[in-house]
This record gives structure tokens, sequence and C-alpha cells, in this order.
């Protein structure tokens, strides 16, 4: 995506599938399509976008953008896994073993630099091209008047402080707010309150909206969104994908794009690549717009709930649970969620939940999406893993493998995103089984 939505790029497009109508999947089409590919989109639920990019909390945003692997985050996640109500969860288990052994190498202060200062590169470039969809016409949910932090304790005020230095240190605004400023800012927010930030370079949707909204644009442009259709599995031959087996039969395929989020990895492992991808699961509910809710979008920075006011409605998200693809809701968590909600906003303290809802993000370890080509497979792109910033990030992700597939060099440096980035620390079982190598990427 770049800045002339009207015209296509140039370059030779060939016929593509994409394997899952999500955020991801359809930016990606949107994209593909733009610049004169056939494209076809194999998504197994009835609609688009069902599953984690319908309710998210809707941030388009590069400050929050902080990598889930950093010495900040295991330590915080220790404290709070034995806390029944906090917003981490980690269900201990066998499988989780490797995932978390790469999540603690990818916490060591150098490597998190890293990944952070590439996560701002990515998300302030998603900034600027969910702007210019918006510009375009094609994100009418964007709402541009930045975003708030509040803090309740005064530890909350000092980690607040020190995060925004680390924001300024990345060219990234942000200023810290008095109690007084706050709620000059957000009338809607409680009193009790400490202070908070303001950033105001950030943005909100409904990411529903744009990601049907996006799927509409795309389909006028000639994608072929097939919803209904699983993808059971890809056939290879010869180094490449020919096929792929679904629900609809066998499709015949040129070339293919994986973004099945979190359900990625399976597929995956049938063709010989290993995406150590974990569910990440967090909730949302919402409650009805009442007069003193807010205009702004808050985050809760002690609580980690995020509040997004939409079309009618609150929406307060939260929690990340690494409890496998376990998609049962937890009502401590998610009363926990309302807490804070009620806390910071006075008016909301009452209201009627209006729904609940749940979504698994695609974590890998790093924190780091992985989008490229794989070595083995000259036909396959990855355009997934995407963890918590997945709306954010779906343009300059849609960007870049359009870049790869015309051949040309991509915007950003896609060395720290390659799929193939993970070494398999135990052999797997299928593969031990038949006898064959686990693979070694470079
Ligand atoms: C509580 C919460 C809050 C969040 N807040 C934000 C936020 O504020 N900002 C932000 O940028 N991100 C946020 N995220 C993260 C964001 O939601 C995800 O990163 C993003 O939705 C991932 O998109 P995706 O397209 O990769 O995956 P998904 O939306 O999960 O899409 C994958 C699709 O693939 C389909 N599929 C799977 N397997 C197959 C198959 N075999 N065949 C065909 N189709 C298949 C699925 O049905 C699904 O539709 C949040 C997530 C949660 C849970």
């Amino acid at each position: 995506m770049d800045s002339s939505h009207a015209a296509g790029q140039s370059g030779v497009m060939r016929d593509v599938v994409v394997i899952g109508g999500g955020v991801v999947g359809i930016a990606v089409a949107y994209e593909l399509a733009r610049a004169g590919a056939a494209v076809t989109v194999l998504e197994r639920e009835s609609e688009l976008a069902t599953e984690c990019s319908s309710g998210n909390a809707g941030m388009v945003s590069s400050t929050h953008a902080f990598p889930i692997a950093s010495p900040t985050a295991l330590m915080q996640g220790l404290r709070w896994m034995w806390r029944p109500d906090s917003p981490f969860k980690l269900r201990p288990r066998t499988h989780l073993l490797p995932w978390l052994a790469r999540f603690t190498a990818a916490s060591t202060p150098g490597r998190a630099d890293r990944a952070g200062a590439l996560l701002v590169q990515l998300t302030q470039l998603g900034v600027e091209l969910h702007a210019e969809l918006a510009d375009a016409g094609l994100n009418e949910s964007l709402v541009r008047r930045g975003l708030l932090d509040a803090y309740e304790t005064e530890a909350g005020i000092e980690a607040g402080r020190s995060e925004i230095a680390a924001r300024h240190a990345r060219g990234l605004t942000g200023e810290l707010l008095s109690r007084e400023e706050l709620l000059e800012a957000e009338p809607a927010l409680s009193p009790d309150l400490l202070g908070g930030a303001f950033y105001p370079d950030e943005a909100y949707c409904d990411p529903l909206l744009f990601a049907r909204g996006l799927a509409a644009a795309a389909t006028e442009l000639g994608v072929r969104f097939r919803c209904g259709v699983e993808v059971l599995a890809p056939a290879k031959a010869g180094g490449r994908i020919v096929a792929l087996e679904t629900t609809a039969g066998r499709i015949a395929v040129d070339q293919v794009v994986l973004a099945a989020g979190v359900w990625s990895p399976p597929l995956a492992r049938d063709i010989g690549l290993y995406l150590p991808i974990e569910g990440a699961k967090g909730y949302h509910l919402e409650v009805e717009s009442q007069s003193g809710t807010p205009r702004l979008p808050v985050y809760m920075m002690e609580s980690k709930v995020v509040a997004t006011p939409l079309e009618g409605r609150l929406r307060l998200s939260g929690t990340l649970e690494l409890d496998g693809m376990d998609t049962r809701v937890d009502p401590v968590r998610v009363g926990a969620i309302r807490r804070a909600g009620d806390h910071h906003f006075p008016a909301i303290r009452g209201a009627a939940v209006r729904n609940v809802w749940r979504g698994l993000r695609p974590c890998p370890p790093d924190g780091l999406p992985m989008i490229g080509r794989v070595e083995e497979l000259e036909n396959l792109l990855v355009a997934t893993g995407h963890g918590v910033g997945g709306t954010t990030l779906a343009p300059i992700t849609a960007q870049l493998v359009r870049e790869i597939v015309q051949g040309l060099p991509p915007s950003v440096d896609l060395e720290l995103m390659r799929p193939d980035r993970f070494r398999r620390l135990l052999p797997s079982r299928n593969r031990a089984a038949n006898g064959s190598q686990a693979p070694v990427p470079a």
C-alpha cells in the first residue's frame, strides 16, 4: 500500500491464493489485486474476519507496540502468573516449553531493543498507511484524535515517565499529563486517577468495519473471497506447493500466501515449515455508550485494559492468556476487565454488558511477525504471527508481501521477520516417526 490508492502498481503479477480471511489475509488480497494479481482468498468460516481480527481493541498505534519478549515483560509475567485475575495467564504444559525457551532468549535487552526498533518502524508505517486508506475512503471508522494512558498509582506514573522517555528516544511523540490535564483531555475519566499521558499521533478504528470495508474494496478489484472453504493440507512437489486440499476439493495453485493467524502452524508443518506460534487469548466486553463515556481511547496502564469508544458502545479489551487453543472464557479475568473499566469510567458503573468476546492472537516467541518467503518452497509466502498488533500492521504487511511478489526491494528489512528464523528444539513427532530430518533454517 503506498500513497496512491487509485492506481495499481506495475510489475508482473500472477495468480495468488491467500489462506485465511482475517485482517492480514484481506489486506494482502487487496494490495495484490491493486497491483494486478488474480487473487482468491480461502476462508473456512462462513464470513470474513470472524476470528481475532473482529473484536480486538482497534488501536492503530506505534507508541504501544512493545515486543512481547522483553526483560520487563518477563519479570511482570512471572509476578502475574499466580494471580487468577491478573491480565496475564500461562498454563504450564510441556508443549509450551520450546516457545518459552525462545521467548526467554528473545527477552535479553539487546534482542528486545532490536525487536522494539523494528516494531516502531513497522507500526509507524502501519499508522501512515491506515491514514492513507482512510483518506481514500477505505476506513471510515478510523479516528485520529490520539490515545491516552491513565495511571492509578505513583508507580504507574513513574513507569509511564520512563516509557515516554524510551518512546522519545525512538522518535515517537507523547507527553506526561497531570491529573488535571488528564481530566481536561478526557472528562469521562475518574478524578481518583493520578495522572496520564497523551500520544497525539495515534488512531483507532472499529477493526471489523476496517477488515470488511477493505474486503469490499478488494472485491471490487476482482478478489474472489471463498468463505466456508477450509484448507486441509497443502500438496508439495519439487520444492513447490502444487495444490491445496480443501473442503471444496483440490485447488491448483501458482503463488500461495499463508495468512491463517494462529492456525498457520499445522498447515506449515504439513509442508515441513516450523512456525512456533502460540495462541494468546484476549477478551473484550462491551457496554452501551452512556453520556459520560469517553471520546478518546484510554489505555489503563496498571490493569492493561484498553477502552475503545465505538459506535453506540464502549469496548473494554484486555488479558493475554497463553492457554493453547483453548477458547473458553474465564469469568474471573473478564470480571477484572469490567472492574478496571468501572474504576476508570464512573459513568459505566452498573451498565449492562452487551457482549463478551474472545480471540486468539497469533504470537511468535520474539513478538515479531513472520513475513517473507521460505527457502525450501519457492511459491510460498508467509504473512502471520502479528501477535498484539495485527490490525495496525495489516497494511504494511500487505505492502511488504506485494513488494516481495513483484521482486522489488522491500521497504523494511525482512531479516528479523524471516518465517524460518526458528530452529526446532525437539524433532517433531511426525517427522521423527517417518524418519525424515528436522528442518534446520539458516
Ligand atoms: C483482546 C485483543 C486486543 C487486541 N487489540 C489490538 C489492537 O488494539 N490493535 C491491533 O493492531 N491488534 C490488536 N490485537 C491483535 C489482532 O487482533 C491480531 O493480531 C490480528 O487480528 C491477527 O490477524 P490475522 O488475520 O493474522 O488472524 P485472524 O483474524 O485470526 O484470521 C485468520 C483467519 O484464517 C482463517 N483460517 C484458519 N485456518 C484456516 C484454514 N485451514 N483454511 C481457511 N481459513 C483458515 C480463520 O478462520 C481466520 O478467519 C488484539 C487482539 C486481541 C485478542
